[in-house]
């Protein structure tokens, strides 16, 4: 690991160097929200936005893509379709997010649809301003020290840039007069006090302490249909979490054919159709049973395998849900045992 430090100008300048490399991504204004958009350059980025709609998982794992396509003699790959691309401007939440993807989908079992666009997606973080909504410190995930290329900490006058991997060693190379390596004293200073400052904004109230016992002690309560009365299986949660990776398959054939596409499409557990098996049953036909599901899965079955949640604390389930059924209030309910109104 290198840190080395930038001016602030300096920046719009390596940004037009890198996009020699692949399309250029980052957060964007579109209408009142904030979305990943490929941009031309710095200008057209907003990198005081705290969170954008949906995750940069979307661009390993997108929303639907068609894996191969088929005919009676076989089927060929797709994924030399992927581009290369640099996203710029993710955030520790983020990028902690799609290292716990990278687990599943990289080290667990080797996808080679998620492999292909992680190998062709270079992810430049940027520090972030934590809103009313985040909950990055009771997560621990408010930093980040791996799992990115380069990352950009905005320390007001300066950049101070860590270099995460030989990749982002060579995007350095590529403009190497802008970056230097005197770090001193008072950009250490500077440094401690943006760490002191960015805890004191986290103020969620969210608390993950014994969550795996809270789960298995409340996992009959009452608790859980009243939170089931609310909920509208939107699956609008699952959509917008970082860490979410259901998906399902289906082929598409032309009719009269034997040609096709296999394609693959996020899914959501929080729909009825999701558990519904062939002969009609469904394991998970009842509302509190699916909701269950999410919160039991992220909070307490994740720890057992991973030794630590599945959420890591963006905020978007809390900036999302219609019904605020969120990671906060799900976890408080099951604390305090009462749904809050
Ligand atoms: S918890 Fe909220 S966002 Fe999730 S399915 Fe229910 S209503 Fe939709
Ligand atoms: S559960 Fe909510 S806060 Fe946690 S990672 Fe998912 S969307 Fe973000």
């Amino acid at each position: 690991m290198m840190i080395l430090k930038m001016k602030k100008e300096d920046l719009s300048v390596f940004l037009e160097t890198v996009k020699e490399w692949g399309e250029l991504w980052g957060p964007a204004r579109k209408g009142e929200r904030v979305v990943f958009q490929r941009v031309d350059g710095l200008s057209q980025m907003d990198l005081k936005a705290t969170r954008t709609i949906i995750p940069p998982k979307k661009f390993l794992y997108p929303q639907r893509f068609t894996m191969f396509d088929f005919d009676d003699k076989g089927y060929v790959e797709r994924t030399e379709h992927v581009p290369n691309r640099i996203l710029f401007g993710i955030h520790p939440c983020d990028i902690h997010g799609i290292q716990v993807m990278d687990e599943l989908f990289l080290e667990e079992y080797r996808d080679p649809y998620y492999a292909e666009r992680r190998e062709k997606t270079l992810l430049l973080g940027h520090s972030c301003i934590p809103d009313d909504k985040c909950m990055c410190s009771a997560r621990d995930t408010e930093f980040i020290a791996e799992g990115f290329d380069l990352f950009f900490t905005d320390l007001k006058m300066f950049y101070l840039v860590w270099v995460g991997s030989s990749r982002g060693h060579d995007l350095v190379r590529m403009r190497p007069e802008l970056f230097n390596r005197n770090i001193g004293r008072d950009d250490i200073l500077n440094y401690n006090e943006y760490r002191k400052w960015k805890k004191a904004q986290v103020q969620s109230g969210a608390d993950f302490t014994g969550m795996p016992d809270i789960f298995e002690l409340g996992y009959n309560s009452p608790i859980w249909d009243e939170l089931a009365e609310k909920c509208l299986s939107c699956g609008q949660c699952t959509m917008v979490c970082p860490t979410c990776n259901c998906f399902n398959v289906v082929d598409e054939v032309e009719l009269g054919t034997v040609e096709g596409t296999r394609d693959r499409f996020w899914d959501s557990c929080m729909f009825r159709e999701y558990s519904l098996v062939a002969g009609g049953h469904n394991f998970r036909d009842k509302r509190v049973e699916r909701l269950k599901l999410w919160y039991t899965h992220k909070l307490q079955a994740y720890i057992s395998e991973f030794g630590e949640p599945s959420c890591v604390g963006c905020g978007r389930c809390v900036a999302t849900c219609p019904v605020d059924i969120n990671v906060v209030t799900v976890t408080k309910a099951l604390r305090e045992q009462e749904v809050g109104k």
